[in-house]
């Protein structure tokens, strides 16, 4: 279904890109995060078909295989591919069925988890934002996915309990709303902001009242916002 809305909404030129948003050089990209250790099967084929080009400034669409990350606009960024590869990974390994995710940001990572989980739940504070990620990924069928533009730190309360929660904006303390809503036996992916500000990517494992963190790769994001912007 999904890839069928692929192809009701977009040409195939649109979708597979020319030059540097076509087909071989998505590859290229996905034979890179390989070479950096990226092993998920299904992480990298969700890579090499998502057009991440069509969730940039048509200036910066050529830009958009790179390994790097971009500016989104209002401030924000789209994280680069082995930080969107490297956290779905993580996700993959919990196996949940439902996911929450909080930054939506432009949609390519909520459009990477629709492909490897049966239903995302994605909150974004910035309304602008929002509004653009829900068209693309109408355009792209992901019918699996639900947004809402609010403060992410409250969670998705009438959605809960999650299976697996993925922060792309970095905390210093995770929101007890976001711990509460954790099943118990469940995994929380973010970036966490240590006392010196830097950040890491942590993977939480809810057991029963117990958060047990790991602190993983050194990771950079834009930070956790209260409140939203209209
Ligand atoms: N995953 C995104 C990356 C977006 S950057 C992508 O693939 O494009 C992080 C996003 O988190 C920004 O859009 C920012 O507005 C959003 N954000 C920050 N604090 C938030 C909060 N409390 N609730 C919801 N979204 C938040």
């Amino acid at each position: 279904m999904y890839r069928a809305g692929w192809m009701d909404c977009h040409t195939p030129e649109e979708l597979s890109g020319v030059g540097m948003t076509s087909q071989r050089t998505r590859n290229r990209m996905v034979e890179r995060l390989m070479a950096a250790g990226i092993r998920q099967p299904r992480v990298l084929e969700a890579l090499a078909e998502a057009p991440r080009h069509l969730f940039l400034d048509e200036a910066l669409a050529h830009r958009a295989y790179e390994d790097t990350s971009l500016p989104l606009g209002l401030g924000q960024t789209l994280s680069q591919p082995w930080v969107v590869a490297r956290m779905s990974e993580l996700i993959v390994q919990a196996a949940p069925e439902r996911v929450l995710e909080i930054g939506t940001g432009s949609g390519y990572q909520t459009l990477i988890l629709a492909r490897l989980v049966a239903r995302v739940w994605s909150v974004e504070r910035i309304a602008a934002l929002q509004n653009r990620a829900r068209q693309r990924l109408a355009r792209l069928g992901a019918g699996n996915v639900r947004l809402r533009h609010a403060d992410g730190g409250l969670g998705w309360p009438q959605a809960a309990p999650f299976d697996a929660i993925l922060l792309t904006a970095c905390a210093s303390q995770l929101p007890q709303a976001l711990l509460e809503q954790l099943k118990d036996g469940g995994v929380l992916i973010a970036p966490l902001a240590d006392s010196d500000g830097r950040q890491w990517l942590t993977r939480v494992r809810r057991r029963g009242q117990a958060f047990d963190h790991q602190r993983l790769e050194e990771v950079r994001f834009v930070p956790l916002l209260e409140g939203v912007i209209r």
